[in-house]
């Protein structure tokens, strides 16, 4: 049984831990590593190893830092392919959807590549006859990230590079189901030059999570995964001294007016409902047809749906659509469809049909006439099922976006700059789409949830994770200019 190690001290380390989580290759089945519960103990060594690390580390000067991201950027492009590989192997992705996870991770890295400038204070002279002011940006110390199983590279880039390019050391706990990538990413960044200690990576469930918002050296921690957990890691985190951003879940509204283009809508609906397996915080969950939009929508989408090539997507690069990460979400997913009878709602595409017989796949489903009283309306699915509603006006869609309580993305497809921007101000979102499926925020913009999808002030990414990772210190500085010319300075 392969275990997979934990990285600290600069050295791979197998936990002692007696319970193990799977990693499975989900396109198959087959179980790949097994990650340890690692112990609180095992927990502290990580954080005692950042810790010392810390003086070192933030006082390296602040060129030297980004010289370090420079390279681990460039050998992250040399090892690109690898990457992805190891993307579509943990999580099941399709070879373009591995890309894309691993390349807006590596964008994170170009962002902090520029820390120099990004970190830069401000001065303000002669706030006083004799005396200068002026702000510069500290680190924290160490840092921690707690990340999901459904972006393996990209959400652990959210947080390390901005995290350690800022001057912080960093603990990285990845997801038990996908904890390959996370320690690739480790390897690679020893290689560029980053010293020992500065990031680790301890593998863990439950209770590694736990002890890492209780420990009392933990300076910040940043998380993103369900809204229960959270919400809990919010909680804890803040309970114990800690700044903690904390992202959730989502449930992600679409729009479509009736004078919307209809091919190029219908494919991004297709991207945002069925990429990924509908595995995505930003995924379009339910989509709302005015007028005669909602039929055509119906039709075409299910057209396609029909032409879906889904198949492992370890052996086949051209698959279209891959399988969910295991066994219980797919059980999960399926009792969903199957739970459909006597709710009032239509099956027009059902994803039990032309499966693989092997791995964890679910088919693009497509549920139409959901209301806003179904389960459907309001629950993360996290999976590829589309809820189709008919609303009569842009008034009611807007109510919909509303039912969930979540607030990441809201889309429009449409024609009219009218209806773009009333939804664009009104949406209770945060990041919105006007003719673009999946809204989510690249590097240089915060991923800003709202509501029930996020909790803290600062969210990960752009100048909001600049600020996150530093805390701003304030220098006034009195002279005596008699004294100077006394010296004959
Ligand atoms: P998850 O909440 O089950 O797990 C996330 C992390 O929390 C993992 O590292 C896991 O070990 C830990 N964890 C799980 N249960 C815990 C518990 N009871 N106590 C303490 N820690 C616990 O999430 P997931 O299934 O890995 O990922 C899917 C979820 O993540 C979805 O809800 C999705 O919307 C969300 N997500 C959100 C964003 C965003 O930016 N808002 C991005 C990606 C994923």
């Amino acid at each position: 049984m392969t275990i997979t190690p934990s990285y600290i001290n600069g050295e791979w380390i197998t936990s002692n831990a007696t319970q193990h989580t799977p990693v499975y290759n989900p396109s198959t089945g087959e179980i790949l590593s097994q990650t340890p519960h690692s112990s609180r103990q095992e927990i502290d060594q990580a954080v005692q190893s950042a810790k010392n690390a810390f003086i070192g580390w933030s006082t390296t000067p602040v060129l030297k830092r980004a010289t370090v991201l420079f390279r681990y950027k460039a050998l992250l492009e040399e090892h690109f392919s690898k990457l992805v590989g190891l993307v579509v192997k943990e999580n099941g992705k399709t070879l373009p959807e591995a890309k894309g996870d691993v390349r807006r991770g590596i964008e994170v890295v170009d962002f902090a590549c520029g820390i120099p400038h990004l970190i830069k204070g401000e001065t303000l002279p002669q706030i006083a006859s004799t005396m200068d002011g002026a702000s510069t940006y500290e680190p924290l110390g160490v840092c921690a990230g707690i990340t999901p199983f459904n972006f393996p590279a990209m959400v652990p880039m959210w947080m390390f590079p901005l995290a350690i390019a800022c001057g912080n050391t960093f603990v990285l706990k990845p997801s038990e189901k996908t904890p390959l990538t996370a320690n690739r990413l480790a390897e690679l960044a020893k290689e560029a030059g980053l010293p020992d200690r500065v990031l680790n990576v301890v593998q863990g469930a439950r209770e590694a999570v736990d002890a890492l918002c209780e420990h009392p050296d933990i300076s910040a921690i940043s998380f993103v995964g369900s809204t229960r957990v959270a919400k809990h890691v919010y909680t804890t985190g803040t309970s114990h001294g800690k700044r903690v951003q904390s992202a959730g879940g989502a449930k992600n509204v679409m729009i479509v007016m009736p004078d919307a283009d209809p091919e190029s809508t219908v494919r991004a609906i297709a991207g945002a409902a069925f990429g990924c397996a509908g595995q995505r915080c930003m995924a379009g969950s339910v989509v709302l047809g005015l007028e005669q939009a909602g039929q055509g929508i119906v039709d075409r989408l299910s057209d396609m749906a029909d032409k879906f090539k889904i198949l492992p997507t370890d052996s086949n690069p051209d698959s279209d659509m891959g399988p969910v990460i295991d066994g219980a979400a797919r059980e999960r997913l399926l009792n969903t469809i199957e739970n459909l009878a006597g709710q009032g709602a239509q099956l027009a595409s059902d994803g039990r049909r032309g499966l693989p017989n092997s791995g964890f796949f679910v088919g693009p489903t497509i549920v139409d006439h959901v209301t806003p009283d179904m389960n459907l309306a309001r629950d993360e699915v996290f999976g590829p099922i589309l809820s189709v509603g008919r609303p009569e006006s842009l008034d009611e869609a807007i109510e919909w976006m509303s039912l969930s309580g979540y607030g990441n993305g809201a889309v429009i497809f449409t024609s009219n700059g009218g209806a773009a921007r009333e939804i664009a101000r009104k949406a209770p979102c945060g990041m919105i789409g006007v003719n673009v499926g999946v809204p989510a925020a690249i590097s240089q913009f915060a991923f800003s949830g709202w509501n029930q999808s996020f909790f803290g002030d600062l969210h990960v990414q752009g100048m909001e994770g600049v600020r996150f990772y530093t805390r701003q210190k304030v220098v006034f500085s009195r002279w005596d200019s008699n004294y100077v010319r006394k010296l004959g300075w």
